[in-house]
């Protein structure tokens, strides 16, 4: 499989240089030539998150010098629980995606990169850096999986003030390997920091850096196995395909849902809920594509006001019309979200986090009988926000206890590039 840059300027290349580039020296994002197809018979006897995962990923490994290990890797990082718990008393369900180490969905991408990364390292090499802006939950997950890695060294860049204590306290707790800074901007701007640094292909080659951000094709290919793995379950529990209705911020979440079902897999509509940045209802209600500054809201980790996978998504579909691609948006407002929490748990007695509660709320406007919410993070990481809602104490899962039990150390770093590369040297 050979890969190219969205932005067509970038020699066309590997998966193994697409992985370790980050972003395209062109600007763009890497996607694969082409997508293979698949159908649910050619999972037979197959179960597991692992097993289906190195199924579905083979065609993009095929040439690449981790292809024989790719089992081994999906082992190693996707061996998480992904339960689909009954939501209410209709055919409503929720994929809980919050079950590895710090408790979001980006667990999953984030160990799968890193499983990579480390087997295409040379001995020799010296250390490789990789950079990461997060708007909370990106940064954990990737200083998780690569925390203690020989040759490896995580930066991380946070938006001061626009984290929960618990996000916070989880990106600056890990130490070693592992440098948090928390800048004084939004995280379009620690995002614009390191997309420049990146993008600079000399300077990014000097100090050997890498990217685990959602614009990373490793991001995305593991993300695509729970979805067909989910897709397979339902399937062979007898049910049809559910909408699917996903928490999207950058949109590299949603974005592996749209394109596994481009590959094939059973899925019904795909319905983006967002937050009060309205970039992507609006697009989906007929306006032009405007990026904008991102606004605080109570699901923090979709502050997104120029979700950078639309980029993709827009290559994907070059002569169709995505607007009419059973695809939806929708967004929600904090004081909905504040509702959703609260009527939900009175209704079953679960907490949901803010950015779960975004896709409740779609749901409620929606005609569908058969809806798959996707729960991105765990309640418990977003305490402060969930707590006072719902009247009592969510119980917090042992990983997170456990970071939260360690000192936190976070440097501070102005927003502004020629800071940020002193930092790196
Ligand atoms: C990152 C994140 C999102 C948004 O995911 P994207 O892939 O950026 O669209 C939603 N919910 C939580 C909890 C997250 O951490």
């Amino acid at each position: 499989m050979r890969y190219l840059s969205t932005r067509g300027q970038a020699p066309i290349t590997t998966l193994d240089a697409a992985l370790a580039a980050g972003l395209a020296p062109d600007g763009g994002l890497y996607v694969p030539e082409v997508l293979p197809h698949f159908a649910i018979g050619d999972f037979d006897g197959l179960d597991t998150l692992p097993e289906i995962a190195a199924r579905l990923l083979a065609p993009f490994f095929a040439g690449s010098r981790l292809q024989a290990q790719l089992q081994d890797i999906c082992n190693e990082a996707l061996d998480l629980p992904i339960p689909i718990v009954p939501l209410g008393s209709g055919e409503d369900r929720v994929l809980e995606l919050f079950h590895g180490p710090t408790a979001a969905f980006k667990d999953f991408a984030a160990r799968f990169l890193a499983a990579c990364l480390a087997r295409l390292r040379a001995p020799d090499e010296p250390l490789r850096t990789v950079l990461v802006a997060t708007s909370g939950d990106t940064g954990g997950a990737v200083a998780a999986a690569f925390h203690r890695r020989p040759g490896f060294r995580v930066v991380i860049l946070y938006p001061d003030g626009r984290v929960s204590a618990r996000q916070a306290h989880q990106l600056a707790a890990f130490g070693d390997n592992i440098v948090t800074y928390k800048v004084d901007g939004s995280f379009d701007d620690c995002q614009r920091l390191v997309k420049s640094v990146l993008g600079d292909v000399e300077l990014a080659r000097s100090l050997n850096l890498t990217s685990a951000n959602s614009i990373s094709l490793g991001r995305l290919l593991p993300q695509m196995a729970y979805y067909a793995y989910t897709a397979i379950q339902i399937q062979r529990s007898g049910q049809s395909a559910p909408t699917a209705i996903i928490p999207s911020g950058n949109l590299g979440n949603a974005l592996a849902a749209i394109v596994v079902r481009e590959m094939g897999l059973p899925w019904g509509e795909i319905v983006l809920a967002t937050n009060a940045n309205r970039t992507l209802s609006d697009y989906f209600a007929g306006a032009d594509y405007q990026g904008r500054p991102s606004i605080a809201t109570l699901a923090n980790a979709m502050d997104v006001g120029d979700p950078s996978n639309f980029e993709r998504l827009r290559w994907w579909f070059k002569d169709r019309d995505l607007r009419h691609s059973n695809i939806q948006a929708h967004w929600v407002d904090d004081a909905t979200i504040e509702q959703q929490i609260k009527v939900w748990h009175s209704r079953t007695g679960t907490a949901f986090c803010p950015h779960t509660a975004c896709a409740l709320a779609v749901r409620e406007r929606l005609p569908t009988n058969n809806a798959l919410i996707v729960a991105t993070a765990h309640p418990a990481k977003f305490n402060e926000i969930v707590e006072p809602l719902i009247g009592r104490e969510t119980a917090v899962p042992p990983a997170l206890a456990q970071l939260l039990a360690q000192p936190a150390h976070a440097l501070t770093l102005t927003n502004d590039r020629s800071a940020l590369v002193a930092a790196l040297r």
